[in-house]
Parts: C-alpha cells; sequence; structure tokens
C-alpha cells in the first residue's frame, strides 16, 4: 500500500451496463482508477479515485507538446478464483526507459504493481472470464503544468485505469492483411520508437489510414533510413516462420521492445524450435513468400496476444502467406500464452502477479 494512500470508492458500480458479450477494445472503463501527482520535485499523493475526468489546464504543455508515456498490460481471472496480471515487471521496466526519454521523472519502484493491485482487489468483478477476454489495464503519465515553452513539464500525473476488453482484433482465428510501409516512417535511430509516447501512435494514423483505403488492417513498418527492412506492426511485433526456424527483428532502439515478444521467444526456446533476432530485409520476406519457405507469419501484442497474419501487401502486389490461413505456431503460442495467464497451465516462468480477491464477490453477472 503506497504510503498515504486515499481510497473513494463510486457510491454505484456501472457494471450492469457492460455487455461481455461485445465488448469491444477500451470501449467501457471500470468503476475506479489509481493516481498520483508529481509536483515540488517528488511523486506523492497516491489515490484511489472513481473513474472519471480530471482538470487539466489548456495551458498543460503535454496537450500541445507530448510529453506523455502510457503502457499496456493484462489481467485474468483463474479458476482458481486467484486474479493474475501478466508480467507486470516488464512493463514497469520499460515505462522507466519510455519516462526517460521523454524527460518524466520515474515512478517509484513498486507504486506501478501496487496501484494495479489496489485496482484488481476494488475492480475484480469487472475481469471478464471468457477465454481471449481480459482486464487490459493502461497506465498513463502526462505533464500537467501550464506553460508554452519548449521544456519538460515541472508537474505530471499518473492515471491507471482499465478496461473489460475483447481480443484486439476479434476472435482468434482470422488471419490480419499487413501493407509494408515503404513511403512514411514510424521511427527513425535515435528518435522515440523504443517509447511507447503518443506521438508515436499521432504519427501513424494517417499511414494507417492511408493502408485500409488499399485494402489493409495495418501497416508492416520499414527502418526510417532506407525502407530496407522490416520493422514491426503498429502495436504488435512481428514474427515470420520459415521452414526450419523463426525470425523476429532486433531490437535497436526503433521499435517497441514488447512483453508478448519475449515471451514468444522464451516459449520458442521452450518448444525447441530456433528462433533469430536479427536485421530482416522486405526482400528476404518477398523472396520467402514466393519460393514456399515462408511457412507463416505472426504478430506479437498484448491486446492481441497472437495475431496470424494471412496476407502482406508489397508495392502492389498481394501476397499471401500459407494460404491466408493462419498457422499452426501461431495457434499453439496463442493457446499456452493465454491457459499461462488463466492459470491453467504451470506458469514455470514466474510471469504472473497473482492477486487474492474476496472470494464472496468471485461472481460477476452476464459474464457468460
Ligand atoms: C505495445 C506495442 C507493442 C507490443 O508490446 P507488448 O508489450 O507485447 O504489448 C509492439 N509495438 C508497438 C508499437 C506497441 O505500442
Amino acid at each position: 500500500m503506497p504510503p498515504g494512500l486515499t481510497v473513494q470508492r463510486v457510491t454505484r458500480s456501472r457494471l450492469s451496463q457492460v455487455d461481455f458479450d461485445d465488448l469491444g477494445f477500451g470501449k467501457y472503463f471500470s468503476d475506479h482508477m489509481f493516481s498520483m501527482r508529481y509536483r515540488d520535485g517528488q511523486w506523492g499523493e497516491p489515490e484511489v479515485l472513481p473513474y472519471g475526468e480530471v482538470g487539466i489546464e489548456p495551458g498543460a504543455a503535454s496537450l500541445h507538446y507530448g510529453q506523455s508515456v502510457f503502457e499496456g498490460l493484462k489481467a485474468f481471472m483463474g479458476a482458481d478464483g486467484r486474479a493474475r496480471v501478466f508480467r507486470p515487471d516488464m512493463n514497469a521496466r520499460r515505462l522507466e526507459n519510455s519516462c526517460q526519454r521523454l524527460c518524466i521523472p520515474a515512478i517509484p519502484r513498486g507504486v506501478f504493481e501496487e496501484g494495479i493491485r489496489l485496482l484488481i482487489e476494488l475492480d475484480h468483478a469487472w475481469i471478464p472470464r471468457k477465454r481471449g477476454q481480459a482486464l487490459y489495464v493502461r497506465p498513463l503519465i502526462f505533464g500537467t503544468e501550464p506553460h508554452l515553452e519548449v521544456r519538460p513539464s515541472g508537474s505530471f500525473r499518473l492515471l491507471v485505469m482499465t478496461s473489460p476488453a475483447r481480443n484486439y482484433y476479434g476472435e482468434s482465428g482470422a488471419a490480419v492483411s499487413l501493407k509494408v510501409e515503404e513511403g512514411y516512417t514510424r521511427a527513425a535511430p535515435g528518435g522515440t520508437g523504443f517509447a511507447k509516447t503518443g506521438g508515436n501512435y499521432a504519427a501513424s494514423l494517417l499511414p494507417g489510414d492511408e493502408a485500409k483505403r488499399q485494402g489493409f488492417q495495418q501497416v508492416l513498418w520499414t527502418d526510417g533510413a532506407e525502407h530496407r527492412y522490416v520493422e514491426e506492426v503498429g502495436q504488435m511485433n512481428i514474427f515470420f516462420r520459415l521452414k526450419d526456424k523463426v525470425i523476429t527483428p532486433m531490437l535497436r532502439g526503433t521499435i517497441l521492445p514488447g512483453v508478448t515478444r519475449d515471451s514468444v521467444l522464451t516459449l520458442l526456446k521452450d518448444f525447441g524450435i530456433p528462433a533469430e533476432e536479427r536485421r530482416i530485409p522486405v526482400d528476404e520476406i518477398v523472396a520467402a513468400i514466393q519460393n514456399g519457405t515462408m511457412v507463416e507469419a505472426f504478430g506479437a501484442g498484448t491486446a492481441a496476444v497472437i495475431s496470424p497474419v494471412g496476407r502482406i501487401g508489397y508495392r502492389g502486389e498481394s501476397l499471401l502467406v500459407n494460404g491466408g490461413q493462419p498457422g499452426a505456431l501461431a495457434q499453439r503460442l496463442w493457446d499456452e500464452i493465454i491457459d499461462i495467464q488463466n492459470g491453467t497451465l504451470p506458469d514455470r516462468h514466474g510471469w504472473n502477479l497473482l492477486v487474492d480477491v474476496p472470494a464472496q464477490r468471485q461472481a460477476i453477472p452476464a459474464a457468460g
């Protein structure tokens, strides 16, 4: 429990308004949020508040200049009645790195997990129960100081909100389509590609829209210097399965170091499947699809977990991967990760943070 914590509970839960058969992604927000403020050189004033509007001055520079970072992780309700948060330690570390790049003071160690634990304890009834669904946890930090000079803010707000969510791309199974992007750049060496910061996503909206108009669901980014090497997808890291191994782009500061990416690499080792992290030329990918060496491709990220790729658009051509169908390895990884997250498989790598929730409030209505 962070020192000085105050808790203000909702007087009436909004849970009954949630349609657990049609959750969408980030459409519903649970009853409570966790808040901390940074001012006078330190983080303090931990609070649990009803989810709702927060006051922010129009002059707050983060609104103008984008000094903000966020995270994304998931919580699950196990068959044993214990809630599980998947690898929050990794998200905490990545948040620290994002903060450092954006000149945001790091939050004290432990507060990240404690804030999430408090929210899960209070709002555990919001954790969906269906396979593939989860309670998505979204920590956010932004500058609150009003000033129009371009310089770091002197005050910040941390807000952690949670949202019952379906699997990002709907039911597992459907393969997604990606357009190789050779014009726009998501991140360049020395930029903010490794940080989860709003500006990266703002810059990706127009390329994403254009890809959709051309019939593709997502952009497959290439490197900002030459547009010759594959980088990642909008909210996922990318993996290609060739006949004898799996390859994924190495971390060089321009792509997001995904927690799911790390989990996939660990599980591939468990499965005895060789994996390489390296630079991957787009040419190699196109050739591997054309000559049949590429068996399957999939994205990996918290929201979608594993998302099979069925089609890749390249210079006006549409290339089918695995006949446009989800591959076996993608399915195996999806099952393995979901089963570890739900507690139906042993947590052999110590990934889950267990949260005990009051037994008498475990049953939730309408979750199917
Ligand atoms: C969040 C994100 C990912 C995936 O990271 P996870 O920790 O696995 O959720 C990959 N790429 C981008 C750009 C992201 O924002």
